[in-house]
């Protein structure tokens, strides 16, 4: 399953910088694009504030 963005994004750019296939988009706040996810958790990792969940 690819991982899921939650309202708790504080759109500071980690996650779409260290994402390996480039799948998350910028706006205010970040979304992953579910089928391009390799769901490989470093974003989910990477995140300060936790919004990066499993769907
Ligand atoms: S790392 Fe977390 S807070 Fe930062 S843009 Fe990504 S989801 Fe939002
Ligand atoms: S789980 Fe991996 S492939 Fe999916 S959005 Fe996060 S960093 Fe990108």
């Amino acid at each position: 399953m690819p991982r899921k963005i939650t309202d708790s994004c504080i759109a500071c750019g980690s996650c779409a910088e260290q994402c390996p296939v480039a799948c998350i988009e910028q706006g205010d706040i970040y979304v992953i694009n579910p089928d391009q996810c390799i769901d490989c958790g470093v974003c989910q990792e990477g995140c300060p504030v936790g919004a990066i969940e499993e769907e």
